[in-house]
């Protein structure tokens, strides 16, 4: 199977192709579709698998055809939430990779660093953000970063992020999130508290296994 076989777009092809991949992986192959397709998801798949470009191409080829709405211009319309900075700024790096034919703007907000320039890129607006749950939800709270446009959540690393002891971050920022959204969890174990995460969060999801 190709790229183009997974019906992305010619910005997107053109941005993977110059990333130098020549085929989808699996994880890529599965869950493409069925983002693509508006469903919930739940993934089991370890770092290295291509997990992010799994959830970051549908999203940007969903986000990119919907660009016309006007009232959605640069508001957050796709929301990833990671359990650690490094993790974020990884995630953040791919989305604007694979954005660069786009004109589709991301941005990442962490903890431990200054939080004015994170401030002050998104009062100029994105329609991606990629953040740490802290952070995400301390910047909620001066009512720099809304929610109400979020049309696909993403939480990536679930296991790590419940072994960090983010279940209550992580529920409080669904619900900061409009009740109908896609929702898609990664996770590279699925212990019990994740199956019963994905339960309370997830709609009707898809399950892929790589
Ligand atoms: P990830 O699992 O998302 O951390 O991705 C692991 C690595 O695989 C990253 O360096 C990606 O750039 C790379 N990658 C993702 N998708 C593909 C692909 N289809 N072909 C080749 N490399 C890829």
């Amino acid at each position: 199977m190709s790229f183009k076989d997974l019906k992305l777009n010619k910005p997107l092809l053109r941005a993977i192709a110059e990333k130098g991949y020549d085929n989808p992986t699996l994880i890529q192959e599965r869950t493409i579709p069925l983002v693509l397709d508006k469903k919930d998801v739940i993934a089991s798949a370890q770092t290295g698998t291509g997990k992010t470009a799994a959830f970051a191409l549908p999203i940007l080829q969903l986000l990119f055809n919907r660009q016309d709405v006007a009232k959605n211009q640069k508001k957050i319309r796709a929301l990833i939430v990671s359990p650690t900075r490094e993790l974020a700024i990884q995630i953040q790096e791919n989305f604007q990779e694979y954005a660069v034919y786009t004109n589709l703007k991301s941005t990442v907000i962490f903890g431990g660093a200054s939080i004015e320039p994170q401030k002050d890129i998104l009062k100029k607006g994105v329609d991606v953000l990629i953040a740490t749950s802290g952070r995400l939800l301390d910047l909620h709270k001066q009512d720099v970063v809304n929610l109400d446009y979020v049309e696909t959540l993403v939480l990536d690393e679930a296991d790590l992020m419940l072994d960090m002891g983010f279940i209550d971050d992580v529920n409080k920022i669904e619900r900061l999130c409009p009740e109908q959204k896609q929702t898609l969890l990664f996770s590279a174990t699925m212990p019990y508290k994740v199956e019963q995460l994905a339960k309370t969060i997830l709609n009707n999801p898809r399950r892929v296994e790589v």
